[in-house]
């Protein structure tokens, strides 16, 4: 009774610690309810949504907005002015927005809304809506918007769209009026210019008519399977013909933020049983070319799946989609939509990518838009290291790639910090190499600052503390706080809010009656521990280990087989610090962080005694 009563006890204790770790947080709510009904001829369809949407904030609130995100695609949006005045275009972008005619271009045409039943007045802003309420939402009251609307689907030009490059007829992405996110800094009702997106957490119910040729994946659970067939009725059960040359597929998705599908009427359908009973379902165009790869892929992704729900937590839907659709790869609720005609490795590499995104950005739903590294940087990390064991790459850092484009871009001078908004980096590349290179470098380096272990129990902290909110940078590091014991703020700061950069160097190594005098010195802003290894002229090693002060903590020896030894901390304002190697051995060869996991900018300087 008494070991019982004391795993009851540890439990709650659990239970308590995960509850206040959150404590005070609040996210708003949203239930849609969808009807479509789309002509694929004219790629135009008319849509009705009931949105019960509810107020958890402590915020009366008198206004709301919808996203809009079709109408970017019209010659004269932010989107395409963005395309056609920015240094280094998208390719896919280019001035082709400036080119549709309007047959091509997408909109979304309000024709009524109301609230509870009244009508509102609103004003479309480009691609933001504006409401004014009749009735403010208090805090902790729900209200019911209903919409009716017509809308176009645009020439596939960035991720949306009809008729794409490898001839898949519809990727519906940000295809629907979605309402805008409220959280704890107010609205974020970004226009759409280029990239990224923020989500109210809810329940999805939509109804999809379409010619009963189309197949459609998406985000969802098929409730109809038995009827509409195309791949998701059980083997050999019949289905119903359908009405006037058309089915209405009915999808529920449970708390998701966001819902997209793909439909074509040439789409092969494969189910494959993945981990944890999750259904993996791919979605490919019938082309003799690609079909080996498709085939290929699915046992890889069942892999993938199960090294995140290892790495990371079980992901906790019964479905995940790969879906041929859209321009390159791009993660959504449940599926993702990724360009098919590419060789083996690189198919495997974009589905472990975006696959990964359900886990960084999906689940753990940073604002991307504010916090990008979070977004692309957390799963260009992650998916290395997937890839790097799933494709038996034998890569012994999956993170070197990162490594080299971020200092790339820190000794370009044209470095801004990871804090900008996504869209507002002065070109493209220097937005890339921010969110995904120094992003993945954020958590790799991490591993150095604290240890490899404290890393891994890090990210599955944060997925069980926050799975199903909107963390923060400030989330993720408290948890690593936690975890490890180290005091992170400065770790944080530096990286994500500066441009300061590492460069420690050796400065000087000189030996007098078998006393050997080390001098090191900080040239960089940007505090760091620093592990310096040696190499004695007889062979044996040793590693120094200098703490940061302001860290509080020390690391445990990462190199178990090599004698580690800490010496005093180093208080980040002095610029040099100096110590006495006293065993009598002479120095052969001396390096900061052998590892290469502290991304220094000037290596140069970090050794002694190497050619
Ligand atoms: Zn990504």
């Amino acid at each position: 009774m008494k070991k019982l009563f004391g795993s009851v006890l540890a439990l709650l204790i659990v239970t308590t610690a995960v509850s206040q770790n959150t404590l005070g947080y609040w996210q708003q709510k949203v239930d849609y309810k969808m009807t479509i009904d789309m002509d694929v001829e004219t790629y135009q369809y008319k849509g009705t949504q009931n949105l019960v949407y509810t107020n958890n904030s402590p915020d009366t609130l008198d206004r709301v907005f919808y996203h809009l995100y079709f109408n970017a695609f019209q010659p004269g949006s932010e989107m395409d002015v963005r395309s056609r005045t920015i240094a280094d275009p998208d390719d896919r972008v280019k001035d082709r927005i400036s080119k549709l005619s309007p047959s091509e271009i997408g909109y979304i045409k309000l024709i009524s809304l109301t609230q509870d039943g009244m009508a509102l007045t609103y004003e479309v802003v480009g691609t933001v809506l504006e409401v004014q309420l009749n009735k403010p939402i208090q805090p902790g009251q729900s209200t019911t918007f209903e919409m009716v609307w017509d809308a176009q689907v645009p020439l596939q030009i960035r991720r949306s769209g009809r008729n794409s490059s490898e001839g898949v007829a519809l990727s519906m992405t940000q295809w629907y009026p979605k309402m805008a996110e409220y959280d704890f800094e107010g609205w974020h009702a970004d226009p759409y210019i280029a990239r990224e997106f923020h989500g109210v957490w809810g329940d999805f119910d939509v109804k999809i008519t379409i010619d009963a040729d189309y197949t459609i994946g998406g985000t969802g659970y098929l409730q109809n399977p038995a009827e509409i067939g195309h791949g998701y009725q059980l083997p050999g059960q019949k289905t119903m013909k359908p009405k006037n040359g058309k089915y209405t597929w009915h999808f529920v998705a449970p708390n998701v933020h966001d819902f997209t599908w793909a439909a074509d009427d040439e789409y092969i359908h494969d189910v494959y049983k993945g981990p944890n009973g999750v259904d993996l379902h791919f979605f490919y165009k019938n082309n003799p070319e690609i079909k080996e790869n498709w085939k290929n892929l699915q046992p890889k992704t069942a892999e993938l799946l199960a090294f995140f729900n290892e790495h990371i937590g079980p992901y906790p839907y019964k479905q995940y989609s790969v879906i041929q659709g859209g321009d390159g790869g791009m993660e959504y609720a449940m599926c993702t939509l990724i360009t098919g005609e590419r060789k083996f490795e690189s198919l495997v590499g974009v589905t472990a990518h975006e696959l990964a995104h359900s886990w960084f950005q999906f689940l753990l739903a940073t604002n991307e838009a504010k916090h990008e590294w979070m977004d692309e940087g957390f799963t260009s990390y992650i998916s290395d290291e997937a890839m790097n064991v799933v494709m038996d790459q034998k890569n012994p850092n999956p993170q070197a790639g990162s490594y080299r484009g971020y200092g790339f871009l820190a000794t370009s001078g044209k470095e801004q910090p990871q804090s900008t908004h996504a869209d507002r980096y002065h070109s493209n590349r220097a937005y890339g190499i921010s969110a995904y290179s120094k992003g993945a470098v954020f958590l790799a380096q991490l591993g150095y600052v604290i240890g490899e272990a404290h890393l891994k129990e890090t990210l599955k902290r944060y997925y069980s503390e926050w799975k199903f909110k909107h963390p923060t940078p400030n989330d993720f590091i408290r948890v690593a706080e936690k975890v490890s014991g180290f005091e992170l703020d400065w770790y944080l700061t530096d990286w994500t809010q500066t441009t300061n950069t590492i460069d420690y160097a050796i400065s000087s190594v000189s030996e007098e009656n078998g006393k050997t005098t080390v001098q090191l010195e900080r040239i960089g802003l940007m505090p760091m521990p620093i592990d310096l290894y040696v190499r004695y002229e007889d062979g044996s090693e040793q590693v120094f280990h200098i703490p940061l002060q302001m860290a509080r903590a020390e690391k445990d020896n990462p190199f178990p087989q090599i004698n580690w030894t800490v010496l005093p901390d180093w208080a980040w304002a002095y610029p040099t610090y100096q110590f006495e190697i006293t065993n009598g051995k002479k120095v052969q060869i001396m390096v900061i962080d052998a590892t290469q996991r502290m991304a220094d900018i000037n290596p140069k300087n970090n050794s002694f005694g190497m050619e």
